[in-house]
């Protein structure tokens, strides 16, 4: 099984999955990391390549580039991100290619111990006969998100070495930073200048995402009282106690991430440091509506004052700030994008699925700022870890998606 786009995603696959692009959460800089560079700069030469036009590096980290239209129509936009996920190891990837998958478990060349098998994750049962992309056993593979830039590269090379082709205007983003919620920043909607947009950062064929986690952040800094442990008695407080007061106190067994699916959102402490003087504890909290978003900060912050009541010598700040928003509450007022989308799957013979995604993309944040970016499928599996996985032929598929959909914009909804 073979399309004609196989051999350009595997190549292009291969080569950015060997390039590590891990962004880096307790950076200030940005882009988050130096090494993103590595990625943009090589996109902004190979658009170069095929001829893309106002091909731009913007000092915020982001590459556009255009797609002229060969016949009027809105401004569509397809985006991806370079970055790769900081959860696990992104250093020395060394992507391979399984050809033509025989249905088996797959071993890993630098972890014995490790199987990817169809029994535990049957999409793979579904991929017999097709080239699978994985990477050695040590590190993630990154086809989260360089597939989607491998698909919408492919893609923008087909159309500009195919002027016949009728597309409106298309637009083109390899942001950074997506993995850390900082890779649209407020320049983007004004300087990428579309109608609408699509992420390509979606996992199983037929996902058309259009509802993502409304997302807050907290930061519980717990100052206690420091003093010489020998001179202590009846005077020291330590922040390291109240810390573990404030967890233990918090939901365990119910409203974490472990513990909840579908439309259930959660709280989730996400790293604990300090010391007996001061601890911090940062959490994300998550829902799909604002009303249980608010619920559970306040569900911090009333956890962080009984703990500050029971000892009123230390003091507990919790901090609540926004991360992003169900794109939903945007889109479900004008679903063209989607329809759009689910129209041009239809006509692949793909069965478009909708489920909301339980995280946030590029799109929640930009949809929020005004440009609708429903998020579609890649192909994508297992991502941030080591069992990551594609399949090449997915990834054809998704091309001929973002094909498809250029052409049906063009021209006006049914
Ligand atoms: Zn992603």
């Amino acid at each position: 099984m073979s399309t004609k786009f196989d051999q350009e995603l595997e190549y292009r696959l291969l080569r950015y999955a060997a390039i590590d692009s891990q962004s880096d959460e307790d950076s200030a800089s940005s882009p988050s990391t130096e090494i993103q560079f590595d990625m943009l700069r090589l996109l902004q030469k190979e658009l170069e390549e095929i001829g893309a036009k106002d091909i731009e590096l913007t000092d915020y980290g982001v590459v556009l580039a255009t797609i002229p239209g060969t016949v009027s129509g809105p401004t569509v936009g397809f985006l991806a991100h370079v970055d790769t996920a900081p959860q696990f190891n992104a250093t020395g990837v060394k992507p391979r290619v399984i050809r033509g998958y025989n249905g088996g478990d797959i071993s890993y060349p630098d972890a014995p111990d490790l199987v990817l098998s169809p029994e535990e994750f049957p999409y793979l049962a579904d991929k017999i006969g097709q080239d699978i992309i994985t990477a050695s056993g040590t590190t993630l593979l990154g086809a989260d998100d360089k597939a989607g830039v491998a698909i919408i590269m492919t893609a923008a090379r087909h159309m500009i070495a195919n002027p016949e082709l009728p597309h409106g205007p298309i637009r083109i983003a390899f942001t950074p930073d997506e993995e850390i919620g900082r890779g649209v920043v407020s320049n983007l909607p004004k300087d990428f200048a579309v109608d609408f947009a699509y992420t390509f950062d979606g996992q199983a064929i037929g996902e058309i995402e259009f509802e993502s986690f409304s997302a807050d952040k907290a930061v519980v800094t717990i100052t206690g009282v420091s003093i010489h442990p020998g001179l202590a008695h009846g005077k020291m407080v330590s922040a390291i106690h109240l810390a573990s007061k404030i967890i233990s106190t918090l939901p365990q067994a119910t409203m974490t991430p472990d513990t909840t699916t579908d439309r259930d959102g959660f709280i989730h402490a996400t790293e604990m440091a300090g010391d007996a003087a001061e601890m911090k504890i940062k959490f994300i909290l998550r829902d799909f509506e604002l009303d249980g978003l608010a619920a559970k900060g306040q569900l911090v912050s009333q956890v962080c004052a009984t703990v500050q009541a029971s000892e009123p010598r230390c003091e507990i700040m919790c901090a609540i700030e926004p991360q992003y928003r169900n794109m939903r509450y945007w889109l479900e007022t004008d679903m063209a994008p989607v329809d759009l989308a689910r129209q041009a799957a239809g006509e692949l013979s793909v069965d478009p699925v909708s489920v909301p995604i339980r995280g946030g993309t590029d799109g929640s944040r930009l949809t929020e700022m005004g440009v609708p970016t429903p998020n579609l499928f890649t192909g994508m599996q297992n991502i941030h870890g080591p069992l990551e996985w594609i399949s090449v032929q997915d990834m054809a598929i998704a091309t001929d998606l973002c094909l498809t959909i250029s052409r049906l914009a063009a021209r006006p909804l049914k």
